[in-house]
This record gives C-alpha cells, sequence and structure tokens, in this order.
C-alpha cells in the first residue's frame, strides 16, 4: 500500500491569513467560544512561546508586545475552507478519507506512480493546494496510515524535506528512532506513560516489541499499531464517513441568562442548527433531548437539569423539533438561576426512508414539508440565517462573545473581499 497523510499547517490561522495576507509572517492566534482561550496558533505563535490552551487574558502582555493578531474562532470558514481542501485531495484520488477538518489520507496505491517519483507527486498536491486555495500543508508517504502520520509529523519537523515526507525502505528505523512514543498515531497519554514505565521511549522501542506480547498485554489496537509501525497495513481506509448516531449543539451563553424567554430562543436555535445538520445527513431523529446549567464557577445556587422528549413519530421537520424542545426546556426550567449554557441533542437517528407510518396518525414528514425544509436549507446556504424560526429571536443578547471575528468571506455576499483593478 502507498498512503499519503496530507494535513494542513496551523489550519485556523492560516484560513485566517487567506483573506488578510498583510499578516504574512505575523504571529496569529485564534480563540475559543466565546473568545476565552487560545486555541489555535499560527507558527510565529507557537515560536513565541504562547501555549496550547491558555486562557487569553494571561497572554495579554505578550500578545500587546509582539502585536500578535487575535481572532474570534470562524467555524463557517474553516468549514468552507475545508470543503473546499478536500475536494482538491479528491481530484487527485478518488480514495480520500476526511481524518479531521484539515487532515486526510490518500490511497496512492492503485495510481501507479513510479516509485521513484512519490516525493515529486506528493510536492505536486502540496503546490496544488497552495495554488488553488492557499493553505500550506504537510504530506507523509509511508505503507501505512500510522507511519505515514508520523512521515507528516516528520515533514513538519524538518523544513528541509519542503513539506513531503516519504519513507524510503531502509529509512523506517531513522523515523522511528526520532519519534517520541507519544507522537505515535493511537498512543495516548495514558498509554504513553504505562510504555514510558516499561522503559520504552521511541516509536522504534514500540516497534520492536512482539505483536502477540502486546495484545496479550495490552490490545488488539495497539497490536495492530505494532504491525502498523513495522509496515504491514492493519488499519484500512475508511472511504464513507459513517453517520453520525447523535448530533449536538450546545454553546455557552455570552452572559448569564435568568429568563425563560431567552433559553427559548437559544433552544429554538440550537435545535434549529441540529435539525439542519440531521437533514444534511438524510436522517430523522425520534427524541430530542434538551439541557440546561448554570456554570460550576458560580457560587450563587448550582442547577443543572435535561429532559428527553420522545417523538411520537421520527422526524427531520424543524418545526416539530423546536415545538418539542422547548416543551421539554419548560419542563426544567425554574427560576432564579444563572444559568450558564444550554443545548440539545438529536438521538435515535435514522435514515429518512426507512420510517414506518401508519393510518392512525398524522404523517410527519410529508413531500410538502420536505420541500419546505429543503428550501430554508437552501436559502440559508447562500444567505447566512438568510430564513429562520421567529422563535429564535432576533436580538439574541445571550449569542456567546465572538469579539474578534474575522467577515464570513465564503458565505455571504456583503462579506465578499473585494478586489480594485486599476
Ligand atoms: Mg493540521
Amino acid at each position: 500500500m502507498t498512503i499519503a497523510l496530507c494535513d494542513a499547517n496551523n489550519f485556523y490561522a492560516s484560513c485566517e491569513r487567506i483573506f488578510r495576507p498583510d499578516l504574512a509572517g505575523q504571529p496569529i492566534v485564534i480563540l475559543s467560544n466565546n473568545d476565552g482561550c487560545i486555541v489555535a496558533r499560527s507558527a510565529e505563535a507557537k515560536a513565541l512561546g504562547i501555549g496550547m490552551g491558555i486562557p487569553v487574558f494571561k497572554a495579554h502582555h505578550i500578545i500587546q508586545q509582539h502585536n500578535i493578531a487575535v481572532f474570534s474562532s470562524n467555524y463557517s470558514l474553516y468549514g468552507a475552507m475545508s470543503q473546499r481542501l478536500m475536494s482538491i485531495l479528491e481530484s487527485f484520488t478518488p480514495n480520500v478519507e476526511v481524518y479531521s477538518i484539515d487532515e486526510a489520507f490518500l490511497d496512492l496505491t492503485d495510481l501507479n506512480i513510479n516509485a521513484s517519483n512519490l516525493t515529486n507527486y506528493g510536492q505536486q498536491v502540496r503546490t496544488t493546494l497552495a495554488q488553488y486555495c492557499g493553505l500550506p500543508m504537510s504530506i507523509g508517504i509511508a505503507s501505512t496510515k500510522t507511519l505515514a502520520k508520523l512521515a507528516n509529523h516528520y515533514a513538519k519537523q524538518h523544513v528541509e524535506y519542503n513539506g513531503v515526507y516519504e519513507v524510503l525502505p531502509g529509512q523506517e528505523t531513522t523515523l522511528l528512532k526520532a519519534m517520541p512514543l507519544g507522537e505515535v498515531w493511537g498512543v495516548g497519554r495514558k498509554l504513553t506513560y504505562k510504555l514510558q514505565a516499561m522503559g520504552l521511549s521511541t516509536a522504534y522501542d514500540l516497534a520492536c516489541i512482539p505483536p502477540k506480547v502486546i495484545r496479550k498485554h495490552f490490545s488488539v489496537l495497539l497490536e495492530r499499531t505494532v504491525r502498523e509501525l513495522n509496515g504491514e497495513p492493519c488499519i484500512d481506509l475508511i472511504l464513507e464517513a459513517p453517520s453520525k448516531q447523535q448530533i449536538i449543539c450546545s454553546r455557552s451563553f455570552s452572559k448569564r441568562v435568568f429568563n425563560l424567554t431567552d433559553l427559548q430562543e437559544a433552544i429554538s436555535s440550537y435545535t434549529s442548527r441540529a435539525s439542519e445538520k440531521l437533514r444534511q445527513q438524510n436522517s430523522t431523529a425520534k427524541t430530542i433531548m434538551v439541557f440546561i446549567r448554570t456554570s460550576p464557577f458560580d457560587h450563587n445556587g448550582q442547577y443543572r437539569r435535561s429532559a428527553f422528549i420522545p417523538l411520537p413519530y421520527p422526524t427531520m421537520d424543524t418545526r416539530i423539533l423546536i415545538t418539542n424542545a422547548l416543551k421539554g426546556l419548560k419542563a426544567i426550567y425554574q427560576p432564579g438561576f444563572a444559568y450558564a449554557k444550554a443545548g440539545v441533542m438529536l438521538c435515535e437517528l435514522r435514515e429518512a426512508c426507512s420510517v414506518q407510518h401508519d393510518f392512525f396518525t398524522k404523517q410527519y414528514d410529508t413531500t410538502k414539508t420536505l420541500r419546505l425544509m429543503d428550501t430554508i436549507d437552501a436559502i440559508n446556504n447562500q444567505f447566512n440565517n438568510g430564513i429562520f424560526l421567529a422563535s429564535n429571536g432576533i436580538q439574541q443578547d445571550w449569542r456567546m462573545a465572538r469579539s474578534q471575528l474575522s467577515p464570513s468571506y465564503l458565505s455571504n455576499w456583503n462579506h465578499v473581499k473585494h478586489v480594485l483593478v486599476k
């Protein structure tokens, strides 16, 4: 097998920079929901020693001192860039496993690329991505997914490879010896400690243990990892993403919320978003769960409740889902608390076509309903928040804080970049 792992460098920061060429070479940080912590950094910000996940107020001084560009996370922008990235990768081979928002495995086995040309091929993929969507990438090429992951990491560490590292026959040992245990795909922190306690420190040490011993003392999963480190492919590419079994939409509020009306708006908005996702994967939901809670850091009164509302029939209709979610909210709401977060979860999902109807109850998702939902989704696809139910509210004072949000360059006509041609 020949597997390439393509991974964007500092993806969120790179997405912001594409539309802000003035920030080339400048440090950039991205904040978490509600602008709380630093969740992504450009290479320059990493070099300044800014840690991952630290609260932004702790970095205030260094941000001022080095004139670091700060952005709220703009997930609609990152999502749109991710789609572009993946479709470009699919133009190279249909065998693409989208592994995360900015990472994909490509199976190059059947492309009949001359073995001596694989690195060139990787460079071609990299140049195309840079040219078509402006994203800097790193690519690791090897005979298994686990090795490709390590190779990718190696490419990021060693600039002399210009973003593409291919594990050539005979070079496996060099790579494995250079990689600490914690970098091995599938070896988490807990497992790393356990293996370190046994005296192992590098990927090479792990690869040297006989797979049978690993299976006996650990798991079949780690055994597969060890086999993969030794160049034996054991983990297949997952070419079609499995449909989600649950869809969750929950957020923290920008400020504490006290009244039922605000909570209703929030629950209504989250349900709208969740049902959009539900329709995207062509599923229906049979149960909806609603939850509200105060902040664990607040000292004056803690309250957290959730409600499961079974629906008589599975549905993908936003209106029915909202009506039921609000019923659940009413049942659990208690006045007098300072609510910090709320959310909904759609459960018991099934494929839309497998729904059973009977003679006695009104059918939920009629052709008319489906057409209405399709139309709403099509409008909202083109215009951000183009059409929504009044119950979502218009002011939405509770909405999470995103004071440094970049424009929706790719999803709002009013935000599209203007280019002056003289
Ligand atoms: Mg990445």
